[in-house]
């Protein structure tokens, strides 16, 4: 340093004595201008009492206090003039300073911690179990040394730690560091206190902020460490399915000083250094920032603590620029997105909640300004039943507006494969559980983490009264960028919500420049909305915020160069939103991502558990509210039917469902749809017994809205299983009557020999392979397999995707098509016509998997079902079933929850193509004018439809996170029904529900008659729900839907004796303001487009 420089540098300590002493601590700090051009922003340079520098964009310019209308301005240079134009170099001394890995020696980051001792004793005690606080105090320990490893994965190792503290750490703040690879939770006076996961940055538990002589420093903690690290433990990468016999260790634990004086500085040295990094060249505000920082480490000696303030206060005048009125707001909200299942199992998903939340609670408890969003009503209800003491924490921080349940849902579900009731469910369990346990109801629909969003999602939260969502995984759409973060979505009936896409992408901010930068930037309302959303927090059990991330969003609230921050809810931004909304766009129809297709196929078991659930319970409430109306006796299955719709709804969560979970959780999955079958079916015995009379005679139960005319099969108890062409009432019971069909099916087996079936309304021709030559619809003497093709063609595609494998299928697997066509066993009759026409044949798809399929065409009935067995042991391929079809039609459509929509059958534009693989629930169908073709199936979603051929996507094999996914055995219907007219006409919705809601067999009294409890008409109107009001007996709800797309009148006849009837939403809340009118015909309503009414109906 020479002479030149000792003086500057004298002036600048000088001067910084000058400001410290003229005002201490009276919180009116006056401000310091810098200066780098030689003009001072706030025209004070004219008083300054020391010439300028001759180097304008160096020089340095501070005009002090104000008091008594004296100026005091400062002008001098900064150091090392030639080195200043060096950006580089002085940005990287900058992160040097603060380096964790270099020159930790003498940089402050090596100041972080002061004094250690180690902890007097350390013992374990491995249990294979999640086990409860209390258990696991009163087992043996055996002491344990640091690095000793202990496992395997899923298992559980708990500590006890003693120690004691220091005398001489007096007024200090003291840590327990406990770094290890698992994850752990901190136990003090049998509470959980602390979760600690290294890669949540979060390995140390403050147990004094300040040691004072009357706290106890003799301490027994205990420390419960899961074997799993945030991600579970997978094998080689992260989506691996996971090794199961890992082994793990504790790294380091001891006592320790924490210098919390050398961590705000670090924060402050941080948050420069990115503001000069994020704001680049371009931007004099980071140069400032780059001055700061250098300036600051001039005057900051590692070594001399005293040192500190000098740096702080200039690092404060920095942050402490404001900002101008029309810079953009940053809502930033604590958040801790936590998967119920995913890379580990629901049971550790607990134990992630109890870390994340009780981490969360203490951060809270210090700060009283920091929000924390939580989402999951089924995570609350876990941790009430397993961290009572914390729950009763959060009930607290809830009041206080703190600790802020969102959502609304049960869990955070999949936004496209769960049906239409199912979604409803979501709701009324997730908000009937806050509104208990918290006293308020969500006001904001929030899925940041899902495949997807269905377009009956608006009017679904409208109902349910909510009018906001928060979501942001379209920003990981692969081909096209979508336009808006804040905009208006409106769904398939016309119901809008306020939408909102945190523009940084990220549910799981830090609270960093970055962020910040990135929000303001990519926002793609730029004029349009001036509030957006940060989330920030470590997710997935790494116990969301840190004190870090609030220490760096209080220091930036309101810096020039940077958008506003402040801490915020939910309510808050999108009242701000709202207020200021004039401008805003709207996207109307789905939220479609453009990533993840595979996930309508992945774990086929799963969604066919799910359908197959999801009609149990629809049967099981309808017959059940039937008997409640029939039998004075019966008693309404309440609390079992929230435990199975529950646990339903559990595994509708968006890594469940979708398949893109370990093999653990597809077992668990397995496990709840076994109970859900197994008690629901039961419950619906139950029922029928009620509803039918005991009588020996046999009787079919119709849950569906119309008249059924069915082939079913029937096992009296004498006899072997037959078939009989049966008529059951709309929502009813009758006695099996047998009768004639006026046009039996004909099989008949031709000379090459392929077979003819038709019952006169179809008629096919089936090859040997199996595939249709000819599908003609008899009475418009019109073929549906178009020329020279073959319909049921199966197809075998190489599925090999970027990355996700259980999650991903690329377009590019399309270019690898090949038909299946070796055939094992040939076409042969198995029925052979009258009631049932069928034939069978087997193909082998590889040496390891064969496909054997049985074809059914009934009596009376205008579809053929293809029942079809799969043996699958294949890798990375994906299976599908193929009708090319003589129907041209640049749209084709879907049925999706409560209606349905239509995608282009063509690839015109990227927004197109993008869509080459989609998801459908019962059906879809391609239709010209007067004619059409309907492809139906009992538990697939994955479709597609090109030009005029029609896709059913079967099966796939990805290989990650569950290392054997989809192996195994499958069985499934599928279905073709070409029609005449528009499929609405055809009929081809109640057709799709035919198919999944089997009539089931009863007892009734031979004399009884059938009874019809609900019908509606036009048939346009769905009936889909009847179920007993949530709040109250000798009411039952009813919910319909419009289904067709176009406004109608209906009326809902019944045959029990309602009262009154009263329109509620979707929640069960009665709208005291409108009745629905009872007529001597029913009850008359009015419906919109795919409008879905709800009904109270006051027996
Ligand atoms: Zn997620």
């Amino acid at each position: 340093m020479n002479l030149y420089q000792t003086q500057k540098m004298f002036l600048v300590f000088f001067f910084l004595n000058v400001v410290q002493t003229a005002l201490p601590s009276s919180g009116q700090h006056q401000t310091i201008f810098f200066l780098t051009s030689g003009f001072c922003v706030k025209r004070h340079h004219r008083l300054c009492l020391l010439p300028a520098c001759s180097h304008p964009l160096l020089s340095f310019c501070c005009s002090v206090f104000r008091a008594e209308q004296v100026f005091l301005c400062v002008c001098f240079d900064m150091f090392h003039l030639p080195v200043l134009r060096n950006r580089r170099t002085l940005l990287e001394r900058a992160e040097k300073f603060i380096s964790g890995v270099y020159f930790t020696d003498c940089n402050l980051r090596g100041r972080l911690y002061g004094e250690s001792c180690p902890l007097e004793t350390i013992d374990s005690f491995l249990s294979p179990n999640r086990i409860t606080f209390s258990e696991a105090s009163q087992q043996n320990f055996d002491p344990y040394h640091i690095g000793d490893t202990f496992g395997p994965t899923w298992w559980t190792c708990w500590f006890k730690v003693s120690m004691t503290i220091p005398e001489s750490w007096r007024g200090k703040e003291v840590h327990l560091l406990f770094e290890s690879d698992g994850e752990a939770m901190v136990w003090r006076d049998g509470q959980p206190v602390q979760g600690l996961t290294k890669e949540g940055e979060k390995t140390s538990y403050i147990l004094s902020e300040c040691l004072k002589d009357e706290e106890p420093h003799r301490l027994t903690l205990y420390v419960e460490m899961a074997c799993n690290g945030l991600f579970g433990a997978g094998q080689g990468s992260m989506i691996a399915a996971p090794d199961p016999n890992r082994k793990f260790s504790v790294h380091k634990t001891e006592l320790v000083i924490f210098n919390r004086n050398v961590q705000k500085l670090l924060t402050e040295f941080e948050m420069l250094v990115d503001i000069v990094k994020e704001l680049g060249e371009g931007e004099q505000r980071g140069y400032q920032a780059l001055f700061t920082a250098n300036e600051m480490v001039n005057l900051c000696d590692p070594s001399d603590p005293s040192s500190f303030s000098k740096a702080h206060s200039l690092a404060h005048k920095f942050f402490s620029q404001h900002n101008g009125e029309s810079q953009h707001t940053v809502h930033a909200m604590g958040h801790c997105h936590i998967d119920s299942a995913w890379l580990w199992p629901y049971e550790e998903t607990i134990r992630k909640c109890g870390r994340s939340w009780v981490t969360a609670v203490s951060l809270m408890e210090k700060d009283p300004e920091f929000v924390f969003t939580c989402s999951q009503a089924q995570q609350f209800e876990w941790v009430k039943n397993w961290y009572p003491g914390l729950f009763t924490k959060i009930q607290h921080y809830v009041k206080r507006g703190q600790f802020i349940p969102v959502g609304g849902t049960w869990v955070e579900m999949d936004g496209n494969l769960p049906s239409g009731e199912s979604m409803v469910r979501q709701f009324l369990q997730g908000q009937r559980f806050f509104n208990q346990e918290f006293g308020m109801l969500c006001k904001e629909f929030w899925l940041p983490d899902t495949f997807g969003y269905s377009a009956q999602l608006p009017q679904i939260m409208q109902g349910c009264g909510i009018s906001n969502f928060l979501t942001q995984k379209l920003s990981w759409n692969l081909v096209n960028t979508f336009p808006h973060n804040t905009f208006f979505w409106e769904g398939l009936d016309g119901s809008k919500v306020l939408t909102h896409f945190p523009p940084g992408n990220s549910y799981e901010m830090k609270g960093k420049v970055e962020d910040l930068v990135k929000t303001v930037k990519n926002n793609k309302d730029k004029g349009r909305a001036n509030h957006s959303a940060a989330l920030f927090g470590f997710g997935d059990g790494g116990g969301g915020p840190t004190q870090l991330m609030l220490d760096r969003l209080h220091l930036i609230k309101d810096t020039d160069g940077l958008p506003r921050v402040q801490m915020s809810s939910p309510d808050k931004l999108f009242s701000q939103l709202q207020a200021d909304s004039a401008l805003l766009c709207t996207w109307t129809g789905e939220l479609f991502l453009e990533l993840h297709n595979g996930t309508y196929t992945t774990q086929a078991q799963i969604k066919r558990e799910n359908r197959q659930c999801e009609v149990l319970l629809h049967d099981v409430e309808v017959a059940s509210s039937l008997a409640l109306c029939q039998n004075q006796t019966f008693v309404y299955p309440v609390a079992k039917l929230q435990q199975l719709w529950r646990l339903l709804l559990l595994n509708q969560f968006h890594d469940v469902i979708p398949g893109s979970c370990i093999g653990m959780v597809v077992e668990d999955a397995l496990n709840y749809y076994r109970e859900i079958h197994g008690d629901g079916a039961a419950l619906l015995q139950e029922a029928c017994e009620a509803l039918g009379s005991k009588g020996g005679s046999t009787g079919v139960f119709n849950s569906l809205p119309w008249e059924r005319h069915e082939v079913i099969q029937i096992t009296d108890d004498s006899e072997k299983p037959r078939l009989a062409l049966v008529r059951a009432p709309s929502v009813g019971v009758s006695l099996v009557k047998e009768t004639q069909p006026l046009t039996p099916v004909s099989v008949t087996l031709q000379a090459d020999g392929a077979v003819v079936m038709e019952n006169g309304i179809l008629q096919t021709i089936v090859r040997k392979d199996g595939t249709l030559t000819s599908l003609r619809v008899i009475s418009a003497n019109r073929e549906t397999i178009s020329d020279g093709c073959a319909g049921n063609q199966f197809v075998i595609f190489d599925d090999v995707p970027l990355y996700w494998d259980a999650w991903d299928v690329m377009d590019y697997h399309l270019q690898t098509r090949k038909p299946v066509v070796e055939v094992v066993q040939p076409v042969q009759v198995v029925s052979s016509g009258g009631l049932r026409g069928s034939v069978s044949f087997a193909l082998r798809i590889s040496d390891k998997s064969t496909v054997t399929q049985e074809i059914v065409m009934d009596a009376v009935c205008p579809y053929i079902k293809f029942n079809t067995k799969v043996q699958w042991a294949e890798s990375h391929k994906f299976l599908k079933v193929e009708f090319p079809v003589r129907v041209r039609s640049p749209n084709a459509t879907y049925e999706i929850q409560f209606g349905h929509l239509q995608r282009p059958t063509h690839w015109n534009t990227s927004w197109d193509w993008a869509r080459f693989e989609v998801w459908a629930h019962k059906w879809a169908d391609l239709s010209e004018h007067n004619f059409g073709v309907a492809l139906l199936n009992d538990s697939k979603y994955g479709y597609s439809i090109h030009r005029n051929t029609m896709t059913l996507s079967l099966l796939r094999a990805p290989k990650a996170p569950d290392a054997v996914a989809d192996m195994g055995t499958h069985q499934f219907t599928y279905a073709i029904m070409p029609h005449t007219n528009s499929f609405q006409d055809a009929s081809v919705i109640q057709c799709s529900y035919n198919l999944n809601f089997p009539l089931r067999l009863i007892q009734c009294h031979p004399d009884s008659e059938p009874w019809s409890a609900f019908s509606v008409s036009p048939p346009s109107v769905i009936l889909e729900t009847i179920k007993q009001a949530e709040d109250g007996k000798g009411t039952l709800v009813v919910r319909l839907y419009e289904s067709h797309g176009g406004s109608v009148t209906a009326t809902l006849n019944t045959n029990l004796p309602v009262k009154e009837a009263w329109h509620c939403d979707l929640l069960e809340r009665r709208d005291p303001a409108r009745p629905a009118l009872i007529t001597p015909e029913g009850i008359s309503l009015t419906f919109k487009p795919f409008q879905i009414v709800t009904l109270q109906l006051i027996l």
